[in-house]
């Protein structure tokens, strides 16, 4: 958990995630969750444009950690799992933060976001600094502001036909008709309430511990070796927001790199080396390394670096890198009582594997990758000496959710027919877009905007030279080319 403090926002820091919010709503890459029933706060959908640009993210993480490479497999674990996890891994029993509420405006905080520390790590110091709420302005001080209360952020769920919610209010209703109930009944609702909870992930790494004796017994695996896995989580966030920063609902992609103990240190620092390698690779040209110091790390962790970003509402956590010790592996064993010792081929000796763990946030490498894409510049216009505005997203070309546009200069039959043909022979190889409607100026406007790389105009001469004119994203420079080394020239430019 970070302690930045979210709630405050320059106004250049929102215009410059205004802009990036509604490029995203206006073509189609991220729009606001149930929108047609006033939305669901803190929701959002990914349109047709976002679902590329996130796959591209997703595919390319399993292609390097996965595919490309003998020491690490991949996994797709239950959302929901038996609830004995989250107790041997101690989300049950730790994963909480702070809730405190403003007496006046009744906004509900993290409290380690408005100054309240901890002491002893038991109770909560109101913060001595002159802070204000957020959102009302008042002081925070014991009248203002209610002592932070500890609020585990799992998100709950209900499995079977008991629903205790109505378990617990007609119960409720059939007291205040004047019945008791007995102690027995009670300790009955109790039980059956506790046999139906359960709850969603909040990490997928769970999943790649409980399964360690699965994958070993079936891959055959030696140390060092990874378990890698991509996924949904959920958390009840007391304070979601700044787009899709923090929400509810949100995907990992997580590793858990399994080590001798005396190895740690060698294997935390390829990590921080493979972390730093797909930063610059997603196109992210400045980054913080943050070493969480002693007290402030998650129970789990000997050693943590955040990796942190400067977002336009504030440096904070984009990825984490810990290492989590023998930890998992040793609550899941003395809990479950299987032995999930990693037997050593050569000596014989078993022993409990310890654990580097990378950690990327599939959501905030998307915003990340919109951010640094984002450029706003003057571009000449057809007219002589004329110049406008224009809006790129200049992704890495690997990024780009649509590679290659596809333009007819005229909607006249014999040039769409060929346009769609070349349509058809490119969509093959990559993710095209076919567009006809007005004019070619307008039409580059649109592509810069989504950040495609590469636009293709099929024109008249096309016709009878059987050549086509590429136009590039980042220069705007133009190139005949063969329809017939099409596909070859921009799969060699796209590589
Ligand atoms: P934070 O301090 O921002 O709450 P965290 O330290 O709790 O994050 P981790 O538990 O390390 O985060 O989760 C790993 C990664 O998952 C984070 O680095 C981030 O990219 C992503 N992540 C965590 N919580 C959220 C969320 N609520 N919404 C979107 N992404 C999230």
């Amino acid at each position: 958990m970070s302690n930045q403090k979210e709630n405050k926002k320059s106004p250049d820091a929102s215009n410059g995630m205004e802009k990036i919010v509604s490029l995203c709503k206006r073509r189609g890459f991220i729009f606001p969750g149930s929108e047609i029933y006033g939305g669901l706060a803190n929701s959002w959908d990914y349109g047709p444009l976002g679902v590329e640009l996130k796959n591209n993210i997703k595919q390319e993480w399993w292609k390097r950690f996965v595919h490309q490479r003998t020491d690490i497999v991949g996994l797709d674990t239950a959302l929901v799992m038996n609830t004995k996890v989250w107790e041997a891994s101690g989300h049950v029993a730790t994963f909480r933060d702070p809730l405190t509420e403003c007496r006046k405006c009744h906004s509900r905080f993290r409290a380690d976001n408005l100054g309240f520390v901890r002491a002893d790590n038991i109770i909560w110091i109101f913060p001595i600094n002159g802070e204000k709420c957020p959102n009302c302005g008042v002081k925070i001080n014991p009248e203002n502001f209610t002592p932070p209360v500890e609020f585990n952020l799992m998100l709950k769920t209900f499995l079977g036909p008991v629903d205790p919610v109505k378990m617990l209010s007609g119960n409720l209703a059939y007291q205040i008709l004047g019945n008791q109930i007995t102690k027995e009944e009670f300790q009955n609702i109790e039980e059956k309430v506790s046999q139906v909870t359960h709850y969603f992930r909040p990490e997928t790494a769970q999943g790649m511990f409980v399964d360690f004796k699965n994958v070993l017994e079936t891959t055959r695996k030696r140390l060092p070796f990874g378990i890698a896995q991509i996924g949904k989580a959920f958390r009840n966030e007391i304070t979601p927001g700044n787009f899709i920063f923090r929400t509810r609902e949100f995907e990992q992609m997580e590793i858990e790199y399994f080590i001798k103990e005396s190895d740690w240190e060698k294997y935390f620092d390829h990590w921080l080396g493979e972390m730093r390698n797909w930063l610059k690779d997603l196109g992210v040209k400045k980054w913080h390394e943050e070493e969480i110091p002693d007290g402030e790390r998650a129970h789990y962790s000997k050693r943590t670096i955040d990796i942190e970003y400067d977002f336009p509402f504030g440096k904070k956590e984009l990825y984490g890198l810990a290492y989590r010790t023998d930890f998992d592996l040793k609550n899941h064993s003395e809990k479950s009582g299987e032995d999930l010792r990693y037997t050593n081929p050569e000596s014989g000796e078993k022993f409990l594997p310890h654990v580097i763990e990378p950690t990327w946030g599939v959501d905030r490498s998307v915003l990340v990758a919109l951010l640094e894409a984002y450029s706003e510049e003057e571009a000449p216009t057809a007219e002589e000496g004329e110049s406008e505005a224009r809006v790129v997203l200049r992704f890495p070309k690997w990024l780009a959710p649509v590679k290659v546009a596809v333009l007819p200069l005229s909607k006249k039959e014999n040039l769409s027919n060929k346009a769609k043909e070349i349509y058809q022979n490119l969509a093959k190889d990559f993710v095209c877009e076919y567009d006809e409607t007005q004019s070619i100026g307008k039409r580059y406007r649109r592509q810069d905007e989504i950040g495609t790389p590469f636009c293709v105009t099929v024109d008249f001469d096309s016709l009878e030279d059987n050549a086509v004119t590429i136009r590039d994203r980042d220069t705007m420079e133009q190139e005949r080319i063969a329809i017939s080394e099409l596909n070859g020239y921009l799969k060699n430019k796209l590589k």
